[in-house]
């Protein structure tokens, strides 16, 4: 398709001119080399026709100003050149710098998403007008892909609303409303969302009355107002604090904060040119590359239905039935009335519910900003939850999810009862960590109607969602489930039917690895760091207890029974389970946690248990456990592929990422096994081949390393 025009040039008044930002062929404005020839070419007719007041610059989208530059040019740029990069840089910040620059006052008018690219071509007008509508955000998102604002943000933003704000918005990468951005004098005005054309027109008069602009600019254009003991303070906060944040695996925010303060003593021209250098060390980096892949595939996530055929709409969802309070009950039933959707929930019995009800309102009520609970949300919320004895009473909902007990027998009773009074149209779901859906679907009437939904341990916190699609579930209830879990906030992937789904299996063989070791010699402090260092939110000894070891060794003994000549049940595990060591729920487990929650404290006592198991005393490198642990995953993840439990290798990888937390700037697990080469796994693999067929290269892998292929072609 030939690329559009998107800048419409519209005459409000004889000395305004107003660009219309529009990209008839995509949902929002991008600014793609080919946009920036546009506003180039405009820009040249604007100075040839003089006599202008004012520009204004606004989009013609309803809820999107510009979101940003063109990733997929990013994503394009191969081998790319530090001096490509500066040339870039140079290149779009010059553009932008001519709004700062000509003979009228520039304004831009904001009334969306006002992000990376966009948020810089806005900085360079004179003043900014933004809407007061929620959907009006401003930020700098560029480190989430590991670079900082390259045409003139870093050096530009300082100048305009204070060093120790500009430092927060580069480097956090979070978006701030009119509101915030008018405190902070990034906005001039806050206006209503269908006003801020008219808005930036007054202040265009203002400015010309005034002739502030042309102050501001003479001021902006020199280096910035701080003294040296504010630069040292601001710096050394920043910077502790960045580095807790990224614990030295994401280079760009520490990178822009110094390159922030390195360059406040300079003129704008000079800040702009080290800001172009700097951008040339993490443009097309590995890690750039890495955290680009991560957003395309949440980007995919947003927009896929979970089924191939379009046609397929999903049911409306307006009320939804929860059976079972427990932990994953309670906080299903909460993140779906947070979206406002009303709850009917049950239990086996009065007391459960009572505490599961106790649960949900507890969590519903609970307002992040003042970190206490809030009455005014009580209010709002607690009419949503119905809680109920009665089957009769799911009578009315659209959907119903079940979070009993984890046993087959229990769930199919429950369905025997429940299925015929639910709605003619209703859909079932289980929450079930393992079960076969095919199974758990054996009794019921309508096997089309129901699925698996499977939430994540704390539902709250944790994004991903697995659909699990049964052999007879429908497309329609797939595509329902899957538009449910993102309407209250969710990531869901669509999976096929088998042994652990998805992402415990996948987990399943780091988990067991990680104890395999520990009877090798391996000490806890080596493999979670090993774990850690590899990027993973903590060590898998640490997971053990955490998710409980009496979990682990019920979902590894379903794992032994399906993939018996690969998966080994360790004695070890089996023992800590009898000796009552099951984790920080029991005060201990492979650590000690008096409170039964924090920081596990090492105990002396695990030598007992584990002594009489140890085969070797061998030692490990750092990088002999990584692959211990990780390897093992990379061909769970082919044998997955293969059997065809995802639709997609950009399912495994954001599965695991927001499944398990895979570490994002490694790009996914088979983005990261893509870095290796399927050749290099395989040498990697030779050295483990005593292992057994847990360490056997797969079928998929050889054909990968025979031709050469790669995960993501
Ligand atoms: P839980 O023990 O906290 O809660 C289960 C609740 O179901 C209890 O309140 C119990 O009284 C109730 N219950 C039992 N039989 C019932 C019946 N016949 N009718 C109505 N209520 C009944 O368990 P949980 O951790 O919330 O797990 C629930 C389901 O979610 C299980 O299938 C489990 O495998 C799955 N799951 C658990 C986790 C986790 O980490 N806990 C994660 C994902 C999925």
């Amino acid at each position: 398709m030939a690329d559009a025009q998107m800048i419409t040039v519209s005459f409000p008044e004889d000395d305004i001119a107003l660009f219309t930002l529009d990209d008839p062929q995509k949902g929002a404005n991008i600014l793609s080399r080919h946009v920036l020839d546009e506003l180039e070419a405009r820009l040249d007719e604007i100075d040839q026709r003089g006599g202008l007041a004012g520009l204004v610059i606004a989009s013609g989208k309803p809820s999107n100003f510009i979101a940003g530059a063109d990733i997929r040019e990013f994503a394009a740029a191969k081998d790319i050149q530090p001096e490509d990069t500066v040339a870039m840089c140079t290149r779009g910040r010059k553009l932008f710098q001519r709004l700062s620059t000509c003979r009228c006052v520039t304004v831009a008018a904001i009334d969306g998403v006002c992000v990376g690219g966009g948020a810089e071509l806005a900085l360079w007008c004179d003043r900014r007008v933004m809407s007061d509508r929620r959907e009006a955000q401003y930020g700098f998102p560029e480190v989430k892909i590991g670079i900082f604002p390259g045409w003139g943000g870093t050096a530009r933003t300082p100048r305009i609303v204070g060093l120790g704000n500009a430092v927060e918005m580069v480097t956090s990468g979070e978006s701030i409303d009119g509101r915030a951005a008018a405190l902070m004098g990034l906005a001039s005005d806050v206006a209503p969302s269908d006003q801020v054309v008219e808005a930036s027109i007054r202040l265009i008069r203002d400015e010309q009355q005034s002739g502030q602009y042309v102050e501001d600019r003479k001021r902006w254009a020199g280096p910035i107002e701080i003294s040296e003991t504010e630069l040292g303070f601001l710096g050394a906060t920043a910077s502790a604090y960045i580095q807790q944040q990224t614990k030295g695996h994401y280079p760009a925010p520490l990178a822009a904060l110094e390159l922030m303060l390195g360059a406040a003593s300079m003129d704008i021209e000079a800040a702009c040119q080290a800001e172009a250098e700097g951008m040339s060390e993490l443009f097309g980096t590995p890690i750039n590359r890495a955290l680009i892949n991560v957003f395309f595939l949440t980007d995919r996530n947003k927009k896929d239905p979970g089924v191939a055929d379009n046609s397929v709409a999903p049911r409306a969802i307006e009320s939804v039935g929860v059976v079972g309070a427990g932990i994953m009950g309670a906080g299903i039933a909460a993140a779906t009335v947070k979206r406002k959707i009303p709850v009917t929930i049950t239990d086996a019995a009065q007391e459960p519910l009572a505490r599961g009800v106790k649960n949900v309102l507890e969590e519903v009520s609970y307002n992040k900003a003042t970190k206490a609970a809030d009455v005014e949300r009580t209010l709002q919320f607690a009419p949503l939850v119905n809680a109920t004895m009665a089957d009769a009473e799911f009578g009315g909902c659209d959907l119903v999810i079940e979070a009993i007990v984890e046993n087959p027998r229990i769930k199919g009773e429950l369905y025997d009862r429940l299925e015929s009074k639910l709605k003619p149209d209703a859909i079932l779901a289980s929450n079930t960590s393992a079960i076969s859906i095919g199974q758990l679907a054996k009794g019921l009437k309508h096997p089309e109607r129901f699925c698996g939904i499977h939430f994540f341990n704390p539902v709250r916190k944790m994004p991903l969602v697995e659909i699990i699609r049964g052999p007879q579930s429908s497309d329609e209830t797939i595509a329902t489930a899957v538009a449910y879990a993102k309407r209250i906030g969710k990531s869901p992937i669509v999976v096929n039917d088998g042994p652990g789904f998805l992402v415990n299996r996948l987990l399943l063989p780091y988990m067991n690895e990680a104890l395999e070791l520990m009877l090798e010699g391996a000490t806890i402090k080596q493999i979670d760091g090993a774990a850690k260092e590899f990027g993973m939110p903590m060590g898998p000894i640490t997971l053990y207890d955490v998710v409980g070891l009496d979990t682990a060794f019920y979902a590894g003994g379903v794992m032994h029974e399906a993939f018996p000549d690969r998966v080994v049940q360790s004695p070890l595990l089996e023992a800590m389970v009898k000796a009552g060591r099951l984790g920080q729920k029991t005060g201990v487990g492979f650590m000690a946690y008096p409170d039964k929650k924090g920081r596990g404290q090492p105990d002396p006592a695990l030598d007992d248990i584990i002594a009489p198991l140890m085969r070797a005393k061998e030692s490990f490198t750092t990088e002999q456990i990584t692959h211990r642990l990780f390897l093992p995953m990379v061909l769970e993840a082919t044998r997955v592929l293969d059997a065809g439990i995802v639709r997609d290798v950009r399912d495994v990888d954001l599965g695991l990422i927001f499944g398990i937390g895979f570490p994002p700037f490694k790009g996914g697990l088979l983005w990261w096994a893509d870095t290796l080469g399927a050749r290099k796994i395989i040498e990697l693999l030779e050295p483990l081949s005593g292992l057994g067929e847990r360490m056997r290269p797969t079928p998929m892998l050889e054909e990968m390393a025979a031709s050469g292929r790669k995960f993501y072609e």
